[in-house]
This record gives structure tokens, C-alpha cells and sequence, in this order.
């Protein structure tokens, strides 16, 4: 039995070995165990997906190879907690437990608070530290944004040349996905994990993809290689926030340096753009950080029973299965459901046709596609859900027209008849609304409506005006007007207090600028 403390970092969404405070801190007060709990009530719930399992796996074997080239080792455990450092203090003295703050799901807010008062019964500290910008606790949003400017500015935390092992533990091995009864995936062309995939990820967009990121972003086929495709790294913590950060304001730099003309005027847009995009990340992430009930709750309480009551099931099973008869939709979902990603603009609205189009209640929709985007992040996620439908009271509320959908983003079906082949014969003219081809048309390319391809699930004008209807005829009302200033003290975003801001015209780079809407190109 090694009786010398231990320390221990408790890995949690931060799969890396740069700008890692908690194993920084952890090797330098002694020997250190590097430790992954895989918890088998976390991986049942129904946000968790095959997918995600494979990426943390594949961020690990990552990791474990960076520690050991530097002397130290991954350990791994399956169970709940805190009763797997019970069990491991069974064996060793814990001196500490470091990890990262974590804003995460309901799961794992309980699980940190038995964690907590576990370390306190038996005296281990817990040292946590900040794992971005998200500020615990917030005393008030007033000066957020230059928070969180500073923290992304402060130095990285420096990767330990050393980091020594106890004698002796138990380090345990990954477990293989039927042991946490995750079926394979059928999913294809995913995006692989760890540190190292993430750095090249933000190598290729900063020093090519990312030019033409502002007006490629939008539409789903070309979006696809203009964006940066980053997320699920930040995510499941591969790259820090601040790293990217970083890095983004030397390649700024660098571009601003340059002789004249030597470098695209593309880049000045597109670089602020994401630049806003990655305070976004953690301005959405402190929402749930500040309101963990937004999870679950209708951030305005005055929408409480706006849909409730309504929930249509075969509804939801059409838009999970991308058969709504709008074809940027279901391209949409069946691309997601064979890759796990798609982008922001197509995100907004799947949720906001699944939210207004379809009156469906934003939380059984919002656990779906939890499953489906590898980059699930609860604090981004069940915000945007919210935003997408009319229960923040506090943003512009959006109903896309999925037709126009068609006509701005894919005229000429590139994306819609990948992944929805049914479609392939449709001429261009029709591809927004293949419901009103003549029938000879339909009979002649063998497409017919209501048996290759279903009818449009319900009618857009109608749908839309009685999701409007409804919505606003709450939103007008003195209770959800004080409700909505409440929300914004809490949550809304300082720099910009329009509700709709326009991006500003002008080329090179711009101060911060936070929105709680976006300010993608219309
Ligand atoms: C309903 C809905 C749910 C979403 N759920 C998630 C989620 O679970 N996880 C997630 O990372 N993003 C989520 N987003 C935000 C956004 O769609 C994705 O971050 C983005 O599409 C990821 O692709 P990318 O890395 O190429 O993004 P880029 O456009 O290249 O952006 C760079 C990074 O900025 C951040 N970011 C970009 N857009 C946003 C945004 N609108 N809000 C907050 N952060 C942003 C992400 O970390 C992203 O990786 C959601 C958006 C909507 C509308």
C-alpha cells in the first residue's frame, strides 16, 4: 500500500495538457494521479450518445500519451462519485483533489455537491479553478464582457515538464462502450478527438479555411469547411478557450502587420466574427452557470404552459427522423443524425421549426438533439433552445421560412440531395417546396408526394402566424414585460442593449462586441 499523499486531478470536460491549471498545480505539490471517472448514471441519461463516448475515448488515448511522455500516467475508473475516491482512499492518502469548474448538467451539479461534502467530511481540500470565462460566483453582469476579456488575455497555464507518479496504484483501464450499454454508432464522417486534432482543427481555419468564414457560415454545404469546426474540442475541453483565444489575436495580428495587400480583407471580418463567437461560448455558458433551473424551466416563467399541453408525438418523430416534407429541414436532421454536426444558422432554425412550426415544448427537443451534436455543451445548448424559442423574453423571436431556407442557402441542392436522395430528380424550381411539382412531374422522376417523399407536415403561413399569435400575445403583457427586464439584469448581454445589432461595416478589428442574438449575414 503507497501511503505518501497523493494528488489527484479529477479530469471532467478538460481533456488536455495545455492550459491545464489543475494538473499544473497538482504536480507541483507532489506525486499525481491524472484520473477519468466514466459514470454510469451520467452515460444513461439520454443527452449522452455512442458518439460522445468515442470522442472522450479517442481524447484520452491522447492525453495518456502526452502524460507519459512527460513521466505521468492516466488512471481510469468506472463508477459514481464520490465513491470512487472513497474507494481510492482506501488505498492512498488523497492530499488534494484539483479539477476544473465545471458548468455542466443537473447530473453533474448534484454529483459536485456530494463531492463536496464528501472532500469536507474527510478533510481533502478541493482546489477548482476556472476552466474559461465563465465567472463562479457572478455577483452581477455589469462588466462581464471585460472580465472575460481580461481572463482570455491572462497568461496560459504552463504544461509541467515532470510530473511525477505514486509507487504504486491501480490505473485502471478504458472501458469498452457495451460495459456503460452504449450501442455502436452508425454515424459516419465524425470529428475525431483529442489536443492534438484540436490544434490542427484551429491551425487549418486560422491559416486558410478561416477567410471566407463570414459568408461561408451560413449555408449548411458550404459551412461545413468555412467554419471553424471546433466545437466539440472546446466542449469536451481538448483546447482551452483561452488558447484559442489566443491564438486567434496573434493571427490577427500577424494580418493587421502585414504589407498592404498582402493579406485578404476577408480575414478582418471573419476573424471578428469568431472572435465574438468564442465570448459567445462562455457568455451562454454563464447563463446556465448563474440559473442552473434554465436546463429544465422556461427562463421567463410567464411562457410557462405556452406548450406544454400541446406536445404532438408524431410530430417529433417526423422532425427526429427528417421526414417534415421540408427538405432543408430534414437535410438538416438527417445530416446530423449521420455526422453530428451541422451549423449555427441550421441549428436556429430546426429548433425554431420544431419549436413554433411544430409547437413542440423546446426541453424533449432539446434532449434529442443533445444526443446528436457531439459538441454538447448544456450551457450553450439549453440557452439557445430557449432563445430559438420565445421563452428568454428577451430576444428577437425568429421563425425561419425552411422554403426560403432552400432559396438562400441551397438553390441549387447540393446538400439537400446528399442527404436526402429521395429528392435527387427534383428540379432546382421545386427543391423549396417539391409538394407543388405537377404530378406527371412527380410520376416522371419517380418522386411522388406522399409516397417517396411526405407532404409538408403542417402549412408555414399558418403555423408561423399562430406560433406568432401565441407567443406575442404573452409577450405584450405587463407581467412579461417587468419579467423580461429581470431576465435581462441577470442574463442579457452590456454592450449592446439593441436588441438586433448590426455587425459594423468598417475593415479591421473590432473591440468585443457580445449579442445575445447573432449577427450572421442575412
Ligand atoms: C439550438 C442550438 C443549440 C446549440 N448547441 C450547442 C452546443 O451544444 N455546443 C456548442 O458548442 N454550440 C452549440 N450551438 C452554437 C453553435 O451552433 C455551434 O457552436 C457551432 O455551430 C459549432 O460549429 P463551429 O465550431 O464550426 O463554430 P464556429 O462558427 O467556427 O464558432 C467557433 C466557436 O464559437 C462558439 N460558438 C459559435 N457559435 C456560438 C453560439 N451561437 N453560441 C455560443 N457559442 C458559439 C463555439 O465554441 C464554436 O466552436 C448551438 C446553437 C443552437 C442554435
Amino acid at each position: 500500500m503507497h501511503r505518501s499523499p497523493v494528488q489527484i486531478v479529477w479530469l471532467k470536460r478538460d481533456l488536455r495538457l495545455n492550459d491545464h491549471r489543475p494538473i499544473l498545480e497538482a504536480s507541483l505539490d507532489g506525486p499525481t494521479v491524472v484520473l477519468y471517472v466514466f459514470e454510469p448514471k451520467l452515460w444513461s441519461m439520454p443527452e449522452m450518445d455512442r458518439s460522445h463516448f468515442d470522442f472522450i475515448v479517442q481524447s484520452l488515448q491522447v492525453l495518456s500519451r502526452s502524460l507519459e511522455a512527460i513521466g505521468g500516467r492516466l488512471a481510469i475508473r468506472v463508477g459514481e462519485l464520490p465513491e470512487v475516491f472513497a474507494e481510492i482512499a482506501r488505498f492512498v492518502d488523497i492530499a488534494a483533489i484539483y479539477s476544473h469548474e465545471e458548468t455542466g448538467n443537473g447530473f453533474t451539479f448534484d454529483r459536485d455537491k456530494r463531492v463536496a461534502r464528501w472532500a469536507r467530511e474527510i478533510g481533502v481540500p478541493w482546489n477548482q479553478y476556472p476552466q474559461n470565462g465563465v465567472v463562479r460566483p457572478l455577483k452581477s453582469r455589469n462588466g462581464w464582457a471585460a472580465l472575460w476579456e481580461t481572463r482570455m488575455k491572462s497568461p496560459m497555464a504552463t504544461t509541467p515538464d515532470r510530473i511525477e507518479i505514486p509507487d504504486h496504484f491501480d490505473w485502471g483501464t478504458i472501458p469498452e462502450g457495451d460495459e456503460l450499454e452504449l450501442k455502436k454508432t452508425q454515424k459516419k464522417n465524425l470529428q475525431i478527438g483529442g489536443e492534438r486534432q484540436a490544434i490542427e482543427t484551429l491551425q487549418s481555419f486560422l491559416d486558410g479555411r478561416g477567410c471566407d468564414y463570414r459568408k461561408g457560415m451560413s449555408s449548411p454545404s458550404t459551412a461545413k469547411d468555412s467554419c471553424s469546426r471546433l466545437s466539440p474540442s472546446p466542449a469536451w475541453g481538448c483546447i482551452s478557450i483561452k488558447q484559442v483565444y489566443q491564438q486567434l489575436q496573434s493571427r490577427q495580428q500577424e494580418i493587421r502587420e502585414a504589407p498592404a495587400g498582402a493579406s485578404d480583407s476577408r480575414w478582418y471580418g471573419s476573424l471578428n466574427s469568431f472572435s465574438s463567437r468564442l465570448a459567445w461560448h462562455c457568455h451562454f455558458m454563464q447563463k446556465l452557470e448563474d440559473e442552473p433551473e434554465l436546463e429544465f424551466q422556461n427562463i421567463s416563467r410567464v411562457y410557462d404552459g405556452l406548450r406544454e399541453n400541446e406536445f404532438n408525438q408524431e410530430r417529433f418523430e417526423a422532425w427526429k427522423e427528417g421526414m417534415t416534407g421540408y427538405p432543408m429541414i430534414d437535410a438538416c436532421m438527417r445530416a446530423l443524425n449521420e455526422t453530428s454536426w451541422i451549423n449555427f444558422r441550421m441549428r436556429a432554425m430546426l429548433v425554431s421549426f420544431a419549436s413554433n412550426h411544430l409547437w413542440l415544448h423546446w426541453r424533449p427537443t432539446a434532449v434529442h438533439l443533445a444526443q446528436h451534436f457531439l459538441d454538447f455543451e448544456p450551457g450553450i445548448h439549453f440557452s439557445q433552445f430557449q432563445m430559438q424559442s420565445g421563452t428568454t423574453g428577451i430576444n428577437t423571436i425568429r421563425i425561419y421560412s425552411p422554403a426560403k431556407q432552400v432559396i438562400d442557402h441551397d438553390p441549387t441542392g447540393v446538400f439537400i440531395k446528399q442527404y436526402v436522395p429521395d429528392l435527387a430528380n427534383v428540379p432546382n424550381e421545386f427543391l423549396s417546396e417539391p409538394h407543388r411539382m405537377p404530378l406527371d412531374l412527380q410520376t416522371k422522376i419517380g418522386c411522388i408526394i406522399g409516397k417517396d417523399y411526405p407532404p409538408p407536415i403542417v402549412e408555414h403561413c399558418k403555423a408561423y402566424k399562430s406560433a406568432q399569435e401565441k407567443i406575442f400575445s404573452i409577450r405584450q403583457t405587463n407581467s412579461a414585460i417587468s419579467e423580461a427586464k429581470r431576465v435581462f439584469v441577470k442574463h442579457g448581454s452590456r454592450k449592446n442593449r439593441d436588441p438586433l445589432p448590426k455587425p459594423k461595416k468598417k475593415s479591421g478589428f473590432q473591440q468585443l462586441s457580445l449579442f445575445d442574438d447573432f449577427d450572421d449575414p442575412q
